[in-house]
């Protein structure tokens, strides 16, 4: 079952997450069909959104969005903040030969870009309010890091940040995926931080120890070596999608009774397939005559 798990190290100088998203990515494959490659990328892009999301407590949603001029297109990921989160790539057949040292060459498949956190608040509340927006240029197309470098440069907090994903050539196709983050809070030794530094440079790969079994408590005991933490929070993570077919008759209807009645009569019924979700919708005749009839009052 896949888990996130939150806490603090080092006297609470240290904020702790991991997760496994090995289920998560297995279903963001089923339904997108991605590439090997793509489902590398998409995956790192999927757990490391759950990571962050879940180190803001202020937002009804945050989406990460990488525009990137690679094969790939665009990857958007997005979380409500409840363990959920769900994501489309722009180019899902796009792939690659592996890179010189054998591995997925995400680097290459995401190319140069912006990297973008949007975090939007106060739906609940009927505010609308300005959403936040911090973006970095993509420093490493291998997501990870660009996870490291935004937190660093836009949200003023030096991390690590460990991202991975393990493919096999048959269904599951995935074997492991996982992440580590780790956010020096305000106090934070120095001497710390390098001991953490050298620990995750000298770790077994994470997806290794995920194939192997590992839980999330594992993945922090692997980061962060002999330094005690505590576990404050624990969230069980799936992709999950918030559309249905209330949404999708909804959708038709604001496009306007001069739209839904030529779906009405040239095509006798319509589709809507969801972007993140890819599920597909099918409105009736019947149900095209009842947005006509009953449409103008709810919208
Ligand atoms: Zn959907």
């Amino acid at each position: 079952m896949d888990k996130l798990i939150q806490g603090v190290a080092a006297g609470g100088t240290i904020r702790v997450l991991a997760a496994i998203t090995t289920g998560v990515l297995e279903e963001a494959i089923r339904r997108h069909q991605t590439s090997p490659t793509v489902s590398a990328a998409f995956g790192r892009v999927l757990t490391g959104t759950l990571l962050l999301g879940a180190t803001f407590k202020d937002f009804d949603r945050l989406t990460v969005k990488i525009e990137s001029d690679g094969p790939v297109g665009n990857i958007v990921a997005e979380t409500t903040g409840n363990g959920s989160v769900r994501g489309y790539v722009r180019n899902p057949d796009a792939e690659l030969p592996p890179a010189d040292n054998g591995k997925f060459n995400v680097k290459g498949v995401i190319g140069d870009g912006t990297f973008y956190v949007i975090r939007e608040s106060g739906f609940d509340m009927g505010f609308h309010k300005e959403p936040y927006v911090g973006s970095v240029p993509i420093v490493s197309g291998e997501i990870a890091e660009d996870f490291a470098y935004y937190l660093v440069k836009s949200e003023q907090i030096p991390s690590a940040v460990l991202l991975g994903v393990l493919l096999r050539g048959t269904e599951p196709f995935v074997a492991a995926s996982g992440g580590v983050l780790v956010q020096m809070l305000p106090g934070a030794n120095e001497h710390i931080i390098t001991m953490i530094e050298d620990t995750i440079r000298h770790a077994p790969h994470l997806t290794s120890v995920i194939k192997e079994g590992a839980t999330p408590e594992d993945l922090l005991r692997l980061a962060l070596g002999e330094i005690d933490f505590e576990i404050l929070e624990e969230t069980q993570v799936e992709f999950r999608c918030n559309c249905s077919m209330e949404k999708a008759v909804s959708l038709i209807g604001s496009l306007g009774n001069v739209e839904v009645a030529s779906m009405l009569t040239e095509d006798k019924g319509a589709t809507m397939t969801c972007g993140f979700c890819n599920e597909t919708y099918g409105l009736t005749e019947e149900d095209l005559q009842a947005i006509l009839e009953e449409g103008n009052l709810g919208y």
